[in-house]
């Protein structure tokens, strides 16, 4: 449901556009090789598939449509489609424009399903001291 573009010769716009992770998770989302339970279910027995909400199957519908865990973000969906219809947000430009919105700020389909915190850059002050070696270097006594 997500292949409803002619083929084309140059990259898609949302390809073109977005942050190389949430393009990834975009991706995976649309052909359904996404952090679900029901991608593990057939290729990662070892996983769980439920959802940390309690459904039992975590499906890709489950986490779009229904996960209460994903409620305040899906406003971003019903923009787009009202009864956030999957071929409509997996298969149409604004759809997937959405689907990126929502992905980014939701964190759905990461690993963990919550945001990625952002790195923080180093500070001066959280540098370990440096060890002062005088003290320990002077072996003639
Ligand atoms: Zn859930």
């Amino acid at each position: 449901m997500a292949n409803r573009f002619p083929p084309s010769m140059k990259p898609t716009t949302h390809f073109t556009s977005l942050k190389r992770e949430v393009f990834g998770r975009v991706t995976q989302c649309r052909i359904g090789h996404c952090f679900s339970g029901e991608y593990y279910n057939r290729f990662v027995p070892s996983e769980n598939v439920n959802c940390p909400c309690g459904e039992e199957l975590q499906t890709r519908e489950h986490i779009l449509r229904t996960c209460p865990r994903y409620e305040d973000h899906r406003h971003l969906l019903r923009s787009v489609s009202r009864d956030i219809s999957l071929p409509e947000i997996l298969g149409t430009k604004d759809g997937i424009a959405a689907l990126a919105k929502f992905l980014e700020e939701s964190g759905a389909f990461t690993k963990t399903g919550t945001p990625r915190r952002p790195q923080e850059t180093p500070s001066f002050e959280d540098e370990p001291d440096p060890v002062d070696s005088d003290d320990e270097s002077d072996d003639g006594g």
